[in-house]
C-alpha cells in the first residue's frame, strides 16, 4: 500500500509498505481521508527522516474488525489519536487524556491503518468525510473541548490569537455559539478565512497595534475570553495584558516559555488562565450533533490533494495560504 515519509528537510515522498497487521484489540481500517495538521510540521522541517509519518486526523471504513463485538467491516469510523489504557487513576476517572500509559502514533497518511477499536470513533451516515475528520480530529475537537472547559456563553467577546487551523476551529465554533469573536494573524489569508468563517473582526499586527486593537473589544474592557492558539511568548502576553478583568485566558498553542506576572495576571486582575490539550472521546457525539445543527465544520478544509501530491501539500502548508489540507483519494 501507499503511505508517506518524511524525508528531512522539507521533503516526503510516497513508499510502498506493506498493510499493517492489526494487533490485538485493533481493527483494519481504509483510509478515506486525512489531514495535515500544524503540529507535522515541525517532523516535516526537521534535519533527518523520520520513522513514521505523523498522520493522526484519519477517517475511514473498518476494513476488518477482527471479531471485536462492537465494530463491523464497513463502519465509517474516525480515529481517536492519543490511545488509553482504560485501567489507570485517571482513565477510570473519565479524564483519559491523562492517562499514564498513553500509546498511539498510527501514521495516518496512508492507504491502511490499523488502530484500536476502542478509540475508533463511528462516524454516522449523515455527516460526509470533510464534516468527520474536521469534528474527529483536532480542528474543532480542540475548539470544542476548550470551548466548553472555558464556558463560553453567546454574546460574550472572544479574541482567537493565531488562526491556523485549530484558531479556525475556534473562530467558526465560538462564532456559531453566538460570541462575537475577534481573529489575530498575520496572514491576511487566514484572517480573511476566519471572516468567511464568522469572526466579525480581524486584526493584523503588521498593520494595527494589536494590543491596543485587543483592549478596545467589549467597549473597552478587554475580551471576555481568549484563545491563544499560536502560543507563542509575544501572544501569551498580548492575551494576559488584553484580557478583561476576571476574563478567561484559554492556552491551546505551544511555542515556548513566557513569564506570567503574578501581582498583574492573576491578583490583581483576577484572570482565570486555563490549558487544555485536544479533546475526549465523548465530546464527539456533540461535535456530530452541533454538525446536524449546522455548524458546517467542511468549511474549514480549503484544499484536498491526492496522497501522491503530498509534497505540494506540505508546502502549502508551510506557506500558510490555506486552512484545511485533506488526502482523498485519487
Ligand atoms: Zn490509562
Amino acid at each position: 500500500m501507499k503511505s508517506l515519509r518524511m524525508l528531512g528537510n522539507s521533503r516526503v515522498e510516497i513508499i510502498d509498505v506493506d498493510v499493517p497487521r492489526p494487533e490485538p484489540g485493533q481493527v483494519l481500517i481504509k483510509v478515506r481521508a486525512s489531514a495535515l495538521c500544524g503540529s507535522e510540521m515541525g517532523g516535516f522541517r526537521a534535519p533527518d527522516a523520520q520513522p513514521a509519518n505523523g498522520g493522526h486526523e484519519v477517517v475511514g471504513e473498518v476494513a476488518d474488525a477482527c471479531g471485536h463485538p462492537c465494530l463491523r467491516e464497513g463502519d465509517r469510523v474516525a480515529i481517536h489519536a492519543p490511545v488509553s489504557c482504560g485501567h489507570c487513576y485517571w482513565c477510570t476517572r473519565g479524564y483519559e487524556l491523562f492517562c499514564e500509559h498513553m500509546s498511539g502514533g498510527t501514521p495516518g497518511h496512508a492507504e491502511y491503518v490499523a488502530h484500536p477499536a476502542h478509540h475508533c470513533l463511528v462516524v454516522p451516515e449523515d455527516l460526509t468525510w470533510d464534516q468527520a475528520i474536521m469534528v474527529g480530529g483536532d480542528t474543532v475537537g480542540v475548539a470544542y473541548h476548550s470551548s466548553t472547559k472555558a464556558g463560553v456563553r453567546a454574546g460574550d467577546v472572544a479574541a482567537v490569537l493565531g488562526v491556523g487551523p485549530v484558531g479556525l476551529g475556534c473562530a467558526l465554533l465560538l462564532s456559531f455559539w453566538g460570541l462575537r469573536v475577534a481573529a489575530v494573524d498575520m496572514s491576511q489569508y487566514r484572517l480573511d478565512l476566519a471572516r468567511s468563517l464568522g469572526a466579525e473582526r480581524t486584526i493584523n499586527p503588521s498593520s494595527e497595534d494589536a494590543l491596543a486593537a485587543l483592549r478596545s473589544l467589549n467597549d473597552g474592557h478587554g475580551p471576555d475570553y481568549i484563545f491563544d492558539c499560536a502560543g507563542s511568548p509575544a501572544t501569551l502576553d498580548m492575551a494576559l495584558q488584553s484580557a478583561r478583568k476576571g476574563g478567561t485566558v484559554m492556552v491551546i498553542g505551544e511555542r515556548g516559555e513566557s513569564p506570567v506576572y503574578p501581582s498583574r495576571d492573576i491578583i490583581h486582575s483576577e484572570l482565570r488562565i486555563l490549558g487544555s490539550w485536544y479533546f475526549l472521546r465523548s465530546d464527539f457525539p456533540h461535535m456530530v450533533d452541533q454538525t446536524r445543527r449546522g455548524l458546517g465544520p467542511e468549511r474549514l478544509v480549503t484544499h484536498h490533494y491526492p496522497l501522491e501530491r503530498a509534497q505540494e501539500a506540505f508546502d502549502l502548508m508551510a506557506a500558510g495560504e490555506c486552512g484545511k489540507i485533506v488526502f482523498t483519494e485519487s
